[in-house]
């Protein structure tokens, strides 16, 4: 909050506070030691709940409050995975994201499953196939001959001693994307 959204906490905290001592410096020093960190919403939550329980209010209480209150919105709502787990940064940034809208208490549209029987249009996600320990550039790629160990369709490459390698050489990967990308 700014420092007259705190300054106007402080006068709602007196009034359910009777106790709450407000001298000339709290308001400075609430704010910058933790409230200028807080909502509005989520301070005005917190001293709710905090009159019901006790009849004396110290700064920390008001932290150690809107932080319970935003644990406990998040406790029951399941994230949607961030689109590109490939792009670490942009992951993290939707991730933390959708964190703190969760903590606000908005509501944050989860992907739904499809009604019974209805199936989803199109091949599945790559998303989809990676949970399931399927690479879809590694399944186009062994769809075509090897141009660099000559391996068969649906074989795996081989090394110089024969022996099969975990993934295809990146000369069939790119073989494979060229024969399946549009012509430029
Ligand atoms: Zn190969």
């Amino acid at each position: 909050m700014t420092p007259t959204e705190t300054v106007t906490f402080l006068r709602a905290l007196g009034l359910k506070f009777p106790t709450f001592q407000w001298e000339a410096g709290t308001a400075s020093e609430w704010h910058k030691s933790g409230l200028a960190f807080v909502s509005p919403t989520d301070a005005e939550a917190a001293a709710q709940s905090l009159v019901r329980k006790q009849s004396f209010v110290a700064l920390a209480d008001v932290l150690a409050e809107v932080r319970r209150i935003r644990d406990q919105r998040g406790a029951g709502q399941l994230l949607p995975a961030p689109p590109n787990p490939d792009d670490t940064t942009a992951y993290r940034a939707e991730l933390v994201a959708n964190l703190r809208r969760r903590a606000d208490g908005f509501h944050i549209d989860t992907p739904r499953a499809l009604p019974a029987g209805q199936r989803r249009p199109g091949p599945p996600p790559a998303e989809f196939l990676r949970a399931r320990g399927r690479n879809p550039a590694e399944e186009l790629a062994r769809s075509i001959q090897c141009p660099w160990c000559q391996a068969m369709p649906h074989t795996s490459c081989t090394n110089a001693i024969q022996k099969p390698l975990p993934q295809s050489h990146q000369a069939r990967h790119d073989a494979a994307r060229a024969l399946t990308s549009p012509p430029e």
